[in-house]
């Protein structure tokens, strides 16, 4: 696993190590905000403190802490007591308030913060201090009754959810009652009184399902807090979003305890989460949602509809309740004057909570945003211009691996659409699948290869996995700030949230929707640019770099060493990759065209031939076919290298199966039947993937690759004569293991060419080289390049040989390999960099010592990912060739690794 494990190095150095870091009033033990050990939300929480942001005080305990707690059997130090004293008396000393009083009680959040953010993965308590008498000292304190016991039962119901691990919808469910009872729709409209009563009953429900009454003792209450917050590093959902991002299991969370400040101290006072610029566009404008008189996760959780922070916005959705600058315009002005403060402060879009207490602002949170690739790509052209941020700045702050989002087809806007509702356009893209309720089914059906939209009332953290396998994500009810939104931006998936007129029936596996009824396995089709809900399957158009994405990409080729190819076979391949930019083609493998139904009868004929006449009048009727499958691809590339791969399966995946397959080859070649079938029979391997397959059948079968290099330079000078650009066909022979084979296999290829050259009386430049794809290959790369004169490291075959993993069986043990961590990443994704990384160094390193200006390159799945990458430019190969829908993602990766290796 990557990174030294912060938390094992305090613990080892014992108790002296400093865990508590205080925030606000002046001190910032943390100093400017080390996210590595206060993770990112006590880190910023520090910075924003340290600038002169209003910041209620706290402090955070490290997430070096977290380690050691795990370490020692889950639970604390001795000397953890004193530093969490020393934190409390800071927050005491500021708010003048004490912790347990019951005459003026102060209150806590007790709030979850990794290195990385993790939103909505881990554990959060509000308003902790709260007991049976500081909640009358709260009441008489602020004077608003209603205030404290509303504050009092969220608390029960989230630490008894949080920390006590009971169920929380018996909490729901005695609040769905009391409203009931009282005929309200609101939780605003109920009273003191209501809630005290409530409060009654959780305490109720607590010991019931407990044994024990709700915990009234404030520092029995923090320490259940506190591990609960750092038990949370370890919960189901927080391991599968790990897995998801790619984030270490060791890096820990912080915990940050910090004074309340209160939202729902009447009309006056308000909750808030916001965007310097819009998340899903980029757009450059204020962009968010608030809650008058509510608290925290209020906003989030869709249990009331939230208003625009901004009049624009709320005019454009036609909403009808006033925008925060409409109903608070100072407290509004002020906002506006910090999110300006925190973009230029941290040089990025911002994710912002906030709080206004009584007409007063307070600052809760503060975060690089999550955005779709499209607004990161505005983004970080907008900023470029507007001098933010340089322009490779820009280009190393997009992730390659977005992109993919915007490489996909999105909806035709000619094609007949079936609109039967509009929601909100919560994260773009456009997807069409099967209908499913529940996030089980959708994972199942997806592994079945079905495309899945995850239709939920609203989704959850527990949810997750559901949402990673549907293609989409539709919900009846949430904001753009809601979970299914925030979630669905992040992963890349589609999503329309808050279609209020969709009546979902998950018990009848159904919803009903603008008079019509669309049962489960039903397709749909939604867009998320636009919110639209469709029915049926929609036709969808191809995607192309176009405004800031072609910037971008300028931008990246400017600063790129690498050549990016790409892996194509097809002539649609080749358009769509010369389209995305590719510089040639890195692979092109001909057995395809050998699967084609007008060919296969004759690759048969060829394949089951007794003998090399046989075989030669085979291969007479493919040569013509080989011949134009080339021109055309060279035609499209023109003037750029191709890389054609020479045969490489083993031949019996082209062998017939059914009756009438043999008799159509028996007739072909003159044969009969069963002499078919004996000759087919002879051909059966026990490990295909180890057997006659690459260069061996050139070995065996010369007249195969003959056939195949004529047809290559045959086509090269046809394309030549016809276009005036000469092709550079670079002819590769695939899984060599010795020198002597590529001399074999050169000599036939070389004597190809000069028969073609005679004959047209013209000449050509071409390459012959090698695929690098077994162990021997790169050790003895020194000796290979006396004939080679280009390398491509075959980097899927090259790994199956290296780790002794099928590919195609390594599903059944795999995801525990990488659980376990004996692969950080499942290798045929992303290079195992330790170990067939290595075997590509060496093959570099003594290919280029025989021969200088060996060209070297990598085809395979790596190509296009962005870590492989990165190591290509590390051991300074000349080009990675990846699928053309990659293509992008490979040159701004190319470009990134640059710029790292400076
Ligand atoms: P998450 O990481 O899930 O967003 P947070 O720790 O940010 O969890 O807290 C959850 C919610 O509670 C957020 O809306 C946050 O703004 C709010 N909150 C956290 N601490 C306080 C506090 N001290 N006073 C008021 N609201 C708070
Ligand atoms: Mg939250
Ligand atoms: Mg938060």
């Amino acid at each position: 696993m990557a990174s030294a494990p912060v938390a094992d190095e305090t613990a080892a150095s014992g108790a002296d190590v400093r865990y508590v870091y205080r925030f606000g009033g002046g001190v910032s033990d943390g100093g400017k905000g080390d996210r590595n050990l206060l993770g990112g939300k006590g880190a910023n929480l520090a910075e924003m403190a340290s600038i002169g942001l209003p910041v209620p005080p706290g402090f955070t305990i490290s997430t070096a802490m977290c380690g050691r707690y795990y370490a020692e059997g889950q639970r604390f130090p001795e000397s953890l007591k004193a530093e969490v004293a020393d934190g409390i008396a800071h927050i005491e000393g500021i708010t003048g308030k004490r912790f347990g009083d019951a005459a003026d009680p102060l209150l806590v959040s007790v709030r979850s913060g990794a290195r990385a953010s993790m939103p909505g993965m881990m554990d959060t308590v509000l308003n902790l201090g709260l007991n049976d008498e500081t909640v009358a000292g709260l009441a008489t304190a602020s004077g608003d009754a209603r205030f404290a016991w509303d504050s009092y039962r969220r608390f029960i119901h989230m630490y008894s959810d949080v920390v006590l691990g009971l169920d929380h919808g018996a909490f729901e469910e005695a609040l769905e009652i009391a409203k009931e009872d009282k005929g309200f729709t609101l939780d605003t409209e109920l009273s003191a009184a209501d809630w005290e009563a409530l409060v009654g009953q959780y305490k109720v429900i607590v010991e019931e399902q407990w044994g024990k009454p709700f915990p009234q003792d404030v520092h029995e209450q923090l320490w259940g807090a506190v591990g609960a917050v750092f038990g949370s590093w370890q919960s189901e959902r927080a391991k599968v979003y790990r897995r998801l991002n790619d984030i270490p299991g060791d890096w820990g969370t912080a915990v940050n305890v910090q004074a309340m400040v209160f939202g729902n101290m009447g009309d006056t006072s308000a909750t808030g989460v916001a965007f310097t610029r819009d998340p899903a566009t980029g757009e450059r404008a204020y962009y968010g949602e608030f809650l008058i008189n509510a608290q925290g996760e209020d906003v989030v959780a869709g249990i009331r509809t939230p208003q625009y922070l901004t009049r624009a916005a709320r005019e454009a959705a036609g909403a009808r309740l006033a925008s925060m600058e409409e109903a608070m315009p100072e407290v509004y002005a002020e906002l506006a004057k910090v999110f300006d403060l925190l973009e230029t402060h941290y040089r990025d879009m911002q994710d912002i909570e906030f709080t206004v207490q009584q007409g007063t602002l307070w600052m809760l949170q503060t975060r690089s945003g999550k955005r779709t690739a499209k607004a990161a790509l505005k983004i970080a052209v907008d900023m470029a211009e507007e001098g933010l941020i340089t322009q490779e700045e820009a280009v190393a702050r997009v992730d390659p691996a977005a992109l993919d989002q915007l490489l996909h087809p999105t909806l035709d806007p000619d094609a007949p659409r079936d609109v039967v509702a509009k929601g909100l356009p919560a994260s773009p893209g456009a997807a069409s699948g099967i209908a499913i309720f529940d996030a089980d089914t959708a994972e199942k059906r997806a592994e079945l290869g079905h495309a899945v939209i995850l239709v939920r009332v609203e989704t959850s953290p527990e949810d997750i996995h559901g949402m990673h396998a549907a293609k989409g994500i539709l919900t009846a009810r949430g904001g753009m700030t809601s979970h299914a939104a925030v979630v669905a931006r992040g992963m890349g998936r589609p999503c329309v949230s808050g279609v209020g007129s969709l009546a979902i029936d998950a018990g009848a596996r159904l919803f009903r929707v603008g008079g019509r009824e669309v049962k489960e396995g039903e397709t749909i089709t939604i867009d998320g640019s636009t919110g639209e809900l469709m029915i049926g399957e929609v036709a969808t158009v191809e995607p192309e770099l176009a405004g800031d994405f072609g910037t971008l990409m300028v931008w990246a080729d400017k600063v790129r060493r690498l050549k990016v190819r790409a892996n194509a076979e097809t002539p649609k391949d080749c358009q769509t990759a010369r389209s995305f930019g590719a510089e040639g083609v890195g692979l092109c493998r001909t057995e395809h065209m050998f699967f084609d139904a007008g060919r296969i009868t004759a690759v048969r004929q060829m394949i089951l031939a007794e003998d090399e006449k046989g075989r030669r009048a085979a291969l007479a009727k493919l040569l013509p076919e080989q011949r134009s499958d080339f021109a055309e691809i060279f035609e499209i590339m023109a003037g750029l290298p191709v890389t054609i791969r020479l045969l490489d399966p083993p031949l019996h995946e082209f062998l017939p199966h059914a009756e009438e397959e043999f008799e159509e080859v028996a007739e072909a070649a003159g044969v009969g039947v069963e002499a078919l079938k004996r000759r087919a029979a002879e051909l059966h391997e026990f490990n295909p993937m180890l057997g006659h397959r690459g260069c061996r059948l050139g070995v065996t079968y010369p007249e195969i690759y003959e056939m195949q290099a004529r047809a290559i330079f045959e086509a090269a000078i046809e394309v030549a004569e016809k276009t005036g650009e000469a092709p550079i066909p670079e002819v590769m022979v695939p899984l060599v293991a010795t020198r002597r084979e590529l001399e074999l296999m050169k000599a036939v290829i070389d004597a190809a060419a000069e028969a073609v050259f005679a004959e047209k009386g013209r000449r050509l430049e071409y390459l012959v080289g090698t695929m690098i794809e077994l162990p021997r290959a790169a050790l003895k790369a020194g000796e290979i390049a006396e004939l080679a004169e280009f390398f491509s490291f075959g980097t899927n075959d090259l790994t199956q040989t290296t780790l002794g993993v099928s590919r195609d069986d390594a599903g059944r043990f795999l995801t525990a390999y990488v659980d376990k961590g004996i692969y950080a990443k499942d290798p045929f994704v992303s290079l195992d960099v330790e170990g067939v990384g290595e075997l590509i160094r060496i093959g570099a390193e003594r290919g280029r010592k025989t021969r200088e200006k060996l060209k070297l390159g990598i085809c395979g799945e790596h190509g296009g990912d962005p870590a492989s990458i990165a190591f290509c430019e590390a051991t300074g190969l000349d080009y990675v060739s990846a699928s053309p829908y990659r293509v992008p993602i490979a040159r701004l990766a190319a470009a990134q690794a640059a710029l790292k290796q400076g």
